[in-house]
């Protein structure tokens, strides 16, 4: 004999907000979008003890009459209208219309909606409705959820700690406010603000809310397009790098996505002009057929697959290469000078604001009401990419001294310049190698005296199977006894006097086996080792006149802001800088 258990609807929505409802964002992301779904362009969340013990959305959107009120607590109700390509992210958002009802069946609930005449207030308590009346007619809703979980004290050991569960609510009203600059979302924590974004529709300066000045002002906008995706948006400049990837946002057809292949591209946009262990903040967005993308992965990590993505990649790649060639990118020195103790003298917001927080937790944050520098003109300042060209081709440097028998002291008439001189000539011989690698014609020179590489047998034989590669660089190898070889021609760029070292390093760069399937990599992985062992180094003495010879090489570089390695080669301090340091200038 076997009973048939129908299984209770209330049960249902408990095991389902076992899949859908893991974090106390996961209930935020349901709740604000809805809200975006409603045509809001206003929508505050407030959150008490980081929404453990409340979660408060409220939204000025087209609100929901009786009916729709009541029927968005019910499993599987699809009144929602969905947007044209939210069929293609269906599968991300699949669990819409059954989260609701199952945020609902573990925490209480209280919403109140109006479309404009008379208003519903609904509360449930576990899933059970409580009471149902009616309320003061406003537009827009409003959804309270107290003591998320609080029946199902299993789950709620899953929750991590306040602060892990704010940052992550924290950084994705981040991103979602820089998918939508023209809603002004708004967050806070136990009464304290977190984020506001004016909804004013222009990314510039959403970027600027969210991030603060010193990321704004070092933004450059970026815009491009092959036959299938358009992408623009904006990268920031290599001074203001993060450690970590969280201020990178892409958004495909307005939706916040997370893609590996995405951001690996825009990592090697970046290539020479960062370390790898530092991420750029970046918005880009990406716009495309719909059919073109296919969600199928787990719905709440937001990850799609792209068709066509290495075309999308080089796009993205070449795009950003391009932009941080033909900016002005050398990192100036931001002077702090402490508030005047007078009140006369106002101080501009820039300083006040260059601190950005790295966490975004933060305590005491104040928020002012944003505004961008402006030109003469009025608009606001974001320098026209032809302008910053110009810059860079007029970019003189005079030496003054060098100092610490490392940093070569510069002037011109904006400012004062600092130049590591290891740094500057190892750019220098980078590119210089990496030119003549990249020539189809190998010039070569001949030994009078040819080189002995002695190596084990598991070394010998690496190299034996890539004697090719070798060969295609210019190096005439010959075997020579047992694990020996013998080097008895080699490429001109080799460093002059220190060729058996270089030689040496180059089977090891073949031996280590790294990049040797990437011709682009591998040939960048030479020329910047080459270049490290023949520049100057630290502490190593030069003269006045070499110093100018390495700047007037300096400047003609591809990239003459950074060492291969990413590190940066010059810094400045403006004029008006050094007479705020010294108080010439108190503003
Ligand atoms: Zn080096
Ligand atoms: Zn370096």
């Amino acid at each position: 004999m076997s009973k048939i258990h129908v299984m209770s609807e209330n049960l249902a929505n408990k095991i389902a907000a076992g899949e859908v409802v893991e974090r106390i964002s996961s209930v935020v992301k349901e709740l604000v979008e809805n809200s975006i779904d409603a045509n809001s362009k206003t929508i505050t969340v407030d959150l008490i003890d980081s929404g453990t013990r409340l979660i408060r959305v409220s939204d000025d959107g087209n609100g929901m009459d009786k009916d729709d009120a009541r029927l968005a607590f019910q499993r599987h109700a699809t009144s929602k209208l969905l947007r044209e390509d939210d069929l293609f992210f269906i599968n991300t958002l699949g669990f819409r219309g059954e989260a609701l009802p199952s945020i609902a069946s573990v925490s209480k609930v209280d919403l109140k909606t109006g479309q404009g005449s008379v208003g519903t207030h609904i509360v449930i308590h576990g899933g059970e409705f409580i009471t149902e009346d009616m309320t003061d007619a406003r537009k827009g809703t409003t959804i309270e959820i107290a003591d998320l979980f609080y029946n199902t004290p299993a789950r709620l050991k899953y929750l991590k700690s306040d602060a892990t569960e704010l940052a992550n609510v924290t950084s994705y009203i981040e991103k979602l406010a820089l998918s939508n600059p023209s809603i002004s979302f708004s967050l806070s924590n136990n009464d304290r603000r977190i984020v506001f974004t004016s909804g004013s529709g222009v990314l510039l300066k959403t970027i600027h809310e969210v991030y603060g000045y010193s990321v704004s002002s070092n933004m450059i906008e970026i815009k491009a397009s092959n036959d299938d995706y358009d992408i623009s948006g904006y990268i920031c400049k290599p001074a203001i790098l993060k450690s970590n990837r969280n201020h990178m946002t892409t958004i495909v057809n307005g939706r916040i996505v997370k893609n590996v292949d995405v951001n690996r591209a825009i990592n090697d946009g970046y290539f020479t002009f960062k370390p790898d262990i530092k991420y750029p903040v970046v918005v880009i967005n990406i716009d495309t057929d719909p059919t073109l993308i296919d969600v199928n992965i787990h719905p709440t990590k937001q990850d799609i697959k792209f068709s066509k993505i290495d075309e999308l990649n080089n796009l993205i790649k070449d795009t950003i290469g391009h932009a941080l060639r033909q900016s002005l990118l050398v990192p100036k020195i931001e002077v702090k000078v402490p508030e005047p103790t007078y009140n006369e003298i106002s101080m501009p917001f820039v300083e006040e604001e260059t601190e950005h927080y790295e966490n975004t937790i933060q305590t005491d944050m104040d928020f002012k009401e944003v505004i961008l520098p402006k030109d003469e003109n009025g608009e606001d300042s974001v320098r026209a990419t032809e302008e910053e060209n110009v810059l860079i081709k007029k970019l003189e440097l005079y030496p003054v001294g060098v100092v610490l028998g490392t940093y070569i002291i510069a002037q011109n008439q904006d400012g004062m310049y600092m130049i590591d001189q290891h740094a500057a000539q190892e750019r220098i011989n980078y590119e210089k190698v990496l030119n003549s690698l990249r020539e189809n014609e190998v010039h070569t020179t001949s030994l009078l005296v040819p080189i002995t590489i002695e190596l084990s047998s598991s070394e010998y034989l690496k190299i034996k199977d890539n004697l090719n590669v070798l060969e295609e660089l210019g190096f005439k190898v010959t075997e020579f006894g047992i694990n020996t070889f013998l080097v008895t021609e080699h490429p001109t760029w080799l460093i002059e006097g220190r060729e058996t070292e270089s030689v040496k390093r180059i089977f090891d760069i073949i031996i280590e086996g790294k990049y040797l399937f990437d011709r682009v990599k591998f040939q960048d992985h030479i020329a910047a080792t080459m270049a490290c062992k023949m520049s100057v180094k630290g502490n190593e003495a030069i003269t006045l006149e070499q110093a100018e010879n390495l700047l007037d090489d300096l400047v003609l570089c591809d990239n003459p802001y950074n060492c291969p390695h990413g590190r940066p080669t010059i810094i400045t301090f403006t004029r008006y800088e050094l007479e705020r340091m010294f108080k010439r200038v108190m503003n």
